[in-house]
């Protein structure tokens, strides 16, 4: 069975000691939660990760990146490797996020390169995929999330596959109150699965989780997370309030 995945995305939100504060706030809301039922995490910005880490030690919570460089180390002014999110006690990180398609130039090839670099440091990757809206209204959004697991999973072996986490985030649902509803999820969830199949066999594909990310909250999560290949979420404005994800993450009880 899929262990579901309850995963904030922070965007670039909180300074460290605005993180500390959430975390007194948050992290004794997960006494009595199962880590062995259901995984947390949060993916904060750089600066925050190591006190972050450090504070959340001993609970269930694990703390991850946003990004990070697909080189070792050298000459990339301003860039952060895995190692460096690793030695900060991190255990996952975002790669793909349609904002960082959109403002940031990424793609397929450099998605696919940070993946293959945080592999190699034993991290998860927690890759993002999905249509924009003219995208979706072109009938392309099968296309479009095909060619993006794909892209970013070219020449990531079988293996590696059990650390790789994939969300689909439709972008029209992000940040803008529109969710997909549970049927429009599960058809892409499902298609995802499909082309996880297509690739790496049905086994891979059953056991690789799959998050819904677009606008989810305390009133939708029930219904997203009945679909029976929707595995978890990665959450941003609600994973901010503790109430918030305290529920998210307290879906099931
Ligand atoms: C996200 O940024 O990954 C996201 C899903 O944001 P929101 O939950 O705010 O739509």
């Amino acid at each position: 069975m899929r262990k579901p995945f309850i995963c904030g995305n922070w965007k670039m939100n909180k300074t460290w000691n605005e993180a500390v504060d959430f975390l007194g706030d948050f992290l004794p809301r997960l006494q009595g939660v199962d880590g062995g039922k259901v995984q947390v995490g949060i993916g904060a910005p750089f600066i925050s990760l190591e006190r972050m880490a450090t504070t959340a030690k001993g609970s269930i919570l694990e703390i991850g990146a946003e990004n990070c460089f697909w080189e070792e180390k050298g000459a990339f002014t301003g860039e952060i490797a895995p190692n460096m999110i690793k030695a900060a006690g991190s255990t996952f990180v975002i790669i793909g996020h349609s904002e960082r398609r959109q403002y940031f130039g990424e793609t397929n090839e450099t998605i696919n390169k940070k993946l293959v670099a945080l592999l190699k440091h034993g991290l998860v990757g927690v890759v993002c995929i999905g249509e924009t809206l003219a995208q979706r209204e072109a009938d392309q959004a099968e296309a479009v999330v095909k060619d993006h697991i794909t892209g970013s999973l070219k020449g990531i072996a079988a293996d590696d596959l059990k650390n790789v986490v994939l969300a689909y985030e439709p972008v029209w649902a992000i940040g803008t109150g529109k969710t997909a509803s549970p049927a429009q999820a599960q058809e892409i969830h499902a298609f995802a699965r499909k082309t996880l199949s297509d690739l790496y066999g049905a086994a891979i594909a059953d056991a690789t989780r799959i998050l819904y990310g677009g606008s989810m909250n305390p009133a939708n999560v029930k219904e997203l997370m009945a679909c029976p290949d929707v595995d978890g979420g990665l959450i941003g404005g609600a994973a901010l309030k503790p109430d918030d994800f305290e529920k998210l993450v307290k879906f099931n009880q």
